[in-house]
């Protein structure tokens, strides 16, 4: 589902992806930990192309991201394609980033019916549906900043499943949250891993990963150390790297 080739990425003399390579089969939950600055933000940012790759390759669900092959070329596509594939490929930031101006439903009608043309009677139908889905079907007529963290971060990961994404992306989706509320969060995203929705999340949530990871990688210094099973990563890491840094998250 998700093929990342040999990705290079710098900001101008740093170099924050030094070759990253990673699959993901349909329906599996892959988990990204790594120190600060390991690139691990940078490399979700690249899969949807929020954030150009310098050298590799990336495609999802067989369509590669920003570009479009022609023999052995790569030709880049037009931006009106690239939010077209961007549109499939959810994104759930670790600050929410609902649009403050709109009420909780608008937030998941909004973007169905102005990027998928969908017809707004069905975009609310599906919103509603969605926002009991989240546990927060009682919650479509407040405004954003009436709902706790907690709350604001289910109606982004039912906002992001509006579009019905081929692939959903989470960057450090509770740790803005208080202490109790990252549990309700961590629920809704399990729940949909169970559900065979593809995703790549990032989190230091270590409990989480041995419960639903179908993979954990681990990154620093913008490449992979090692990935593999919960059970081999987490429990019998096999690098130093890994070890000292499950030694603090832990
Ligand atoms: P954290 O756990 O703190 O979120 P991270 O693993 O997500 O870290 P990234 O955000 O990918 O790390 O950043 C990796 C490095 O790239 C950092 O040194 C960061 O300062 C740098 N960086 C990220 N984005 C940019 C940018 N747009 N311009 C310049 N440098 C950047
Ligand atoms: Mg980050």
């Amino acid at each position: 589902m998700v093929d990342i080739r040999s990705v290079h990425k710098s900001f101008g003399p740093l170099d924050v992806l030094k070759g990253i390579d990673l699959q993901v089969r349909a329906g599996e939950v892959t988990v990204v930990l790594g120190p600060s600055g390991s690139g691990k933000s940078t490399l979700l940012r690249t899969i949807n192309h929020l954030e150009k790759v310098d050298r590799g390759a990336i495609s999802v669900d067989g369509d590669l991201i920003g570009y479009r092959r022609s023999g052995d070329k790569l030709y880049e596509l037009p931006e009106r394609e690239v939010l077209k594939q961007r549109t499939r490929i959810g994104f759930v930031f670790q600050n929410f980033n609902l649009f403050p101006h709109l009420t909780v439903l608008e937030n998941l009608v909004e973007a169905p019916v102005a990027a998928l043309k969908r017809p707004r009677e069905q975009a609310e139908a599906t919103a509603r549906r969605l926002l009991e889905r989240v546990g927060l079907g009682d919650r479509a007529d407040a405004w954003p900043r009436q709902l706790s963290g907690g709350q604001q971060q289910r109606v982004a990961i039912a906002r992001a499943l509006a579009l019905e994404p081929k692939l959903l992306l989470f960057d450090e989706p509770t740790s803005a949250l208080d202490p109790e509320l990252v549990g309700e969060v961590l629920d809704v995203i399990k729940d949909l891993a169970h559900q065979g929705i593809t995703m790549i999340v990032v989190t230091h949530e270590i409990g989480f990963a041995r419960e639903v990871a179908d993979t954990v990688v681990f990154m620093d210094d913008g490449r992979i150390v090692e990935q593999g099973p919960p059970a081999e990563v987490l429990d019998r890491p096999r690098h130093e790297r890994t070890r000292a840094f499950l030694s603090k998250v832990l």
